[in-house]
């Protein structure tokens, strides 16, 4: 059976700057995979070119079809993208930002959605008259992968989801993306510089170095690798 996600001889980058080269990597269905790499490595711009938003070459495929390259066609797809900095509009409230979340469904099931999310993330539940912008920061990062749900994606990618996140906080969200991941299936590809966290909850793990991956495994046996703890393990 083919992979949900699979990158095959893929490179990409900015305008004629090539940053990824040679990227071969997979994602099944009911993972959670971990991109590591070093600030610059390229981790940004390997989310950015599953989803289309910057030039690329090389085979991006989604259950077995060729993803197509555009933001919105791939969102449609099925993958949903919380970018690095969340993406949510601050001065509309966080039942304003998940309802627009689900601005291309046409089904009935919107509202029903929308409390379901508020049952996952309590806190969001509370605030849901409140303007995102106004919000904290784990708040905010909720709402964000809370607007990404609306879309009922069959696999999440997530840029740095503690970014600016006190360590509690990044704990919880991370138990809180686990759980996600155990109770409702989902698939994730997260980039993240927590790798301590990011392995707790993921399977399997890519290292990106200079637009390349030099290194993929079991999160466990990535742990057990000298030079993997050394450089992002921090011990
Ligand atoms: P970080 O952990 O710091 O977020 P990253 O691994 O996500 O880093 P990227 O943001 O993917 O790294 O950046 C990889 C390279 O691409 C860097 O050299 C960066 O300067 C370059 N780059 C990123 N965005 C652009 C852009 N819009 N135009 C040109 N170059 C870019």
């Amino acid at each position: 059976m083919s992979s949900m996600l699979e990158v095959e001889g893929a490179s990409g980058g900015y305008g004629p700057v090539t940053i990824l080269r040679d990227i071969d990597m997979h994602v099944d269905e009911g993972e959670v995979v971990v991109v590591l790499g070093a600030n610059g490595a390229g981790k940004t711009t390997l989310l950015r070119a599953i989803c289309g938003d910057i030039r690329t070459e090389g085979r991006f495929a989604f259950e077995g079809v060729d993803l197509p390259r555009s933001p919105e066609k791939v969102a449609r797809a099925g993958i949903a993208h919380v970018p690095q900095g969340r993406g949510t509009f601050a001065e509309m409230t966080t039942d304003e930002n998940l309802r627009l979340g689900a601005v291309t469904r046409s089904d009935r099931e919107v509202r029903a959605d929308i409390d379901h999310w508020y049952e996952v993330f309590p806190r969001l539940g509370e605030r849901r008259d409140q303007a995102a912008g106004s919000m904290s920061g784990g708040e905010q990062q909720m709402l964000a992968i809370a607007r990404a749900m609306m879309l009922r994606p069959r696999l999440l990618l997530l840029d740095e989801p503690s970014l600016g996140l006190a360590p509690l906080i990044t704990k919880d969200l991370f138990e809180r993306l686990g759980r996600l991941n155990r109770d409702e299936g989902l698939t994730v590809l997260v980039v993240e510089q927590n790798a301590n966290l990011a392995l707790d909850i993921g399977q399997r793990a890519y290292v990106i170095e200079t637009g390349r991956i030099v290194a993929t495994g079991a999160a466990e046996d990535l742990r057990r690798d000298d030079a993997i703890r050394k450089s992002y393990l921090g011990f």
